[in-house]
C-alpha cells in the first residue's frame, strides 16, 4: 500500500482486514474500524490523509463521514476492492461506459482497449480507463 507522504497522519479504514504492506508500527499510521471513523477524525488536525478501502457503497459511506469531518478531496484516497459494476471514464476520448464488471474493455466511444484502474475520480464519478498496452501491442 502506497501512502501519500505529503500527509502528517495516515488514517486507514477498510471494509475488511488491513491491506497488505500497511506498516501499523509507524507512529503516523492508524488503522480505524469504520464505526470509530467519525469520532477519530473529530480529534485530528490538519495533515490527515484518509485511505478508504472497500466496495462502492462502503467507499461512499466513509467518504461522507470524512467530508462531514472537514476533509477535502485531496486528503481522501479511495480504493475499490468490490466486485460491483463500475463506471469507467476513457482518458483518451472522455466517453463514460457504465456497468463495467471486467478489468479491461473496449471503449464504447473510441474503441481503444482500456484497462480499468483503481483510481476513482470524484469529479468525474468514474474509474479511470487508460489504454491497455497488453492488448494494444
Ligand atoms: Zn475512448
Amino acid at each position: 500500500m502506497i501512502l501519500d507522504e505529503t500527509g502528517r497522519k495516515h488514517v486507514v479504514v477498510t471494509q475488511h482486514a488491513p491491506p497488505d504492506g500497511l506498516d501499523l508500527t509507524r507512529p503516523d499510521v492508524a488503522f480505524i474500524v469504520p464505526s470509530d471513523l467519525a469520532g477519530y477524525l473529530a480529534t485530528q488536525h490538519m495533515g490527515v490523509r484518509l485511505y478508504i478501502i472497500g466496495a462502492d457503497p462502503f467507499l461512499w459511506e466513509m467518504h461522507e463521514i470524512a467530508v462531514a469531518a472537514g476533509l477535502g478531496e485531496g486528503e481522501i484516497h479511495l480504493t475499490n476492492t468490490g466486485g460491483t459494476a463500475r463506471r469507467v471514464y476513457c482518458a483518451h476520448c472522455k466517453t463514460v461506459t457504465d456497468d463495467v464488471t471486467q478489468t479491461t474493455l473496449p471503449c464504447s466511444g473510441c474503441g481503444l482497449p482500456l484497462a480499468v484502474h483503481a483510481h476513482f475520480s470524484r469529479r468525474l464519478k468514474a474509474y479511470l480507463g487508460v489504454l491497455d498496452i497488453k492488448q494494444a501491442v
